[in-house]
């Protein structure tokens, strides 16, 4: 990551990736995403502007920070919350380009230092609120239950969830956490206040929209009824992530550019 200290002033969103799948439980390759994400979002083929009519490539307002590197053998957690920490402190609204969805509990963990009643809009087919999963409270299919557990978050609303259990229904009542599930999307979210984070894990998305995911699950949002859910959003948003773009299952090079679609959307309700 590059020095925040050095960007200019006026920046006010920070790129950063966080290449970390190692908490994957099923196929690694989401480390492989930011690079990919960045290309389609800078290139030629499309633009930087968002649908409400933002310049994104105007000054400095959206500044790339480059990619987290955790030192070998350093608990890249403790690195990611520290970070991301420093990108607060700057005053800059960080957009973290994963990696795995495990990366969202420390990168809340950092927020919760600075907001203390955080509101997270989680989009997901899956709820992500095992205590353990496959031996490991670290999984990529654990981050809401250790973000619950710690008070990090004054609420949590997740969308597009399919892929319900008993287990992880027990989790989101004993945490209180607002689950719409997608057989219940209605293309409104409840009214949610500020501060708000956006974790977007890229399979709450129809597979047949973003097949670069590891974990595939038909019968998704569509790429238009993420963006729309988004659009509508009122309150002010100061941070987000878009996680499990994994490339080794992406099919015509598609999933990237959702990736920078969606991207652009949620900086341009940053602005
Ligand atoms: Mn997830
Ligand atoms: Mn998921």
């Amino acid at each position: 990551m590059i020095d925040p200290d050095t960007i200019n002033e006026g920046g006010k969103i920070a790129i950063v990736g966080v290449p970390c799948d190692e908490h994957s439980s099923f196929a690694k390759g989401a480390a492989e995403g930011p690079a990919l994400i960045r290309a389609a979002l800078f290139s030629d083929a499309s633009n930087l502007w968002s649908e409400n009519g933002t310049d994104l490539g105007a000054g400095s307002t959206l500044v790339d920070v480059g990619d987290l590197v955790s030192a070998a053998g350093t608990d890249s957690f403790a690195g990611i919350k520290e970070s991301i920490g420093v990108l607060l402190d700057r005053g800059l609204k960080p957009i973290a380009l994963g990696g795995d969805h495990s990366i969202v509990y420390p990168i809340i963990q950092a927020f919760a230092g600075k907001h203390r009643d955080l509101t997270i809009l989680d989009f997901d087919a899956h709820p992500d609120l095992y205590d353990e999963f496959q031996g490991s409270r670290r999984s990529h299919a654990c981050p809401f239950a250790r973000i619950m557990e710690e008070g990090l978050a004054h609420r949590v609303v997740q969308a597009g969830i399919r892929t319900m259990n008993g287990h992880q229904r027990r989790q989101a009542e004993r945490f209180g956490v607002e689950v719409i599930e997608m057989k219940d999307w209605r293309d409104a979210l409840p009214e949610m206040r500020s501060p708000l984070y956006i974790s977007f894990d890229m399979d709450a998305l129809d597979p047949a929209f973003a097949p670069g995911v590891a974990h595939r699950e038909p019968g998704g949002l569509s790429v238009r009824q993420a963006l729309g859910a988004i659009q509508a959003l009122e309150a002010e948003v100061v941070g987000a992530d878009i996680v499990e773009f994994n490339p080794r299952f992406d099919a015509l090079n598609v999933t990237g550019v959702v990736c920078a679609k969606l991207l652009k959307e949620i900086a341009a309700k940053m602005v």
